[in-house]
C-alpha cells in the first residue's frame, strides 16, 4: 500500500517513519521497517498504525544510513505481525517491499518449499524474498533481474541485500513508484507526499524500469538491460 526507501549520510529510520506518516490517508493495515546496522538488516513490524511500530521501537529504533518501509494493505494472509512487510528469505539477508499482487505465487511458494525454503507467513510477497535468495548469484542487479523474469502481476518492490549495503534496488510494473534526488542522499517512495518535505526533484519510473539507488548515484534500466536516460520531474505542487 505504501513503500519508502532511504540511503543516504542521515538515519534512515526518521525518513521510512515520516514517508509512511505521509501516506497513512491511503489507508493500511499494519507497517514495518528495515534498516542495515553496519552488519545485518534489522527487520520491525506489526499490524496496526504508524503508532503502534513506533510505541515497538520507541526506546531501540534501529540504527543505520540505508532502509525500507512498508505499510500494508493486505491481499494475500490476514493483517497479522508475520504478515507485515518488510518480507525476508531464511537467512534475513534479502529483503523486500512491495505494494500489489504476486500472481503466479503459489506456484513459486511450492517449488521454493521442495528446494527447501521455510517460509513464515502466508503473503504472495514473501516468495520474492526466498526466490531472489534461491537465484542470487553474487551479483544483486542480475538476480533481481532474474527473480523480474519468474514472477507475474502487479508490483511495487524495493530490494535490500546485506552483501550489498550501499544500495537498494527498485521496480515497477501497473504500481506507481517514484526516486527523489537529494544531495548525497537519495529517496524511494510509492507517493510523492512521502518525499517533498526532502526534495522537490523526482525520477518517476515507468513500468518494467529498475533503479540501483545509491546515495550519490541512480542507475535507471529498462527490461533488457538497457540504461534509460531519464529527465528529472520537478514537483511544484504542495502536499
Ligand atoms: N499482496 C501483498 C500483501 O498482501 C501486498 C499488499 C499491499 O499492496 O500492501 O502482503
Amino acid at each position: 500500500c505504501g513503500i519508502v526507501g532511504y540511503v543516504g549520510d542521515r538515519q534512515a529510520a526518521e525518513f521510512l517513519l515520516e514517508g509512511l506518516s505521509k501516506l497513512e490517508y491511503r489507508g493500511y493495515d499494519s507497517a514495518g521497517i528495515a534498516v542495515y546496522d553496519g552488519e545485518n538488516i534489522r527487520v520491525e513490524k506489526c499490524v496496526g498504525r504508524l503508532a503502534a511500530l513506533r510505541e515497538k521501537i520507541k526506546d531501540d529504533v534501529p540504527q543505520g544510513t540505508i532502509g525500507i518501509g512498508h505499510t500494508r494493505w493486505a491481499t494475500h494472509g490476514r493483517p497479522s505481525d508475520v504478515n507485515a512487510h518488510p518480507h525476508t528469505d531464511c537467512s534475513g539477508d534479502f529483503v523486500v517491499v512491495h505494494n500489489g499482487i504476486i500472481e503466479n505465487y503459489l506456484a513459486l511458494k511450492e517449488e521454493l518449499i521442495e528446494k527447501g525454503h521455510a517460509f513464515k507467513s502466508e503473503t504472495d510477497t514473501e516468495v520474492v524474498a526466498h526466490l531472489l535468495e534461491e537465484v542470487y548469484n553474487g551479483d544483486f542487479e542480475e538476480s533481481v533481474r532474474e527473480v523480474l523474469r519468474r514472477i507475474e502481476g502487479s508490483y511495487s518492490l524495493v530490494f535490500m541485500c546485506r552483501q550489498h549495503p550501499d544500495r537498494l534496488i527498485c521496480t515497477k510494473q501497473d504500481n506507481p513508484l517514484v526516486i527523489g534526488l537529494g544531495d548525497g542522499e537519495n529517496f524511494i517512495a510509492s507517493d510523492i507526499p512521502a518525499i517533498i518535505n526532502r526534495t522537490r526533484r523526482t525520477y518517476i519510473l515507468n513500468d518494467g524500469e529498475m533503479a540501483v539507488v545509491k546515495k550519490d548515484a541512480i542507475e535507471i534500466t529498462n527490461r533488457k538491460g538497457e540504461l534509460v536516460t531519464k529527465k528529472v520531474f520537478e514537483v511544484n505542487w504542495n502536499a
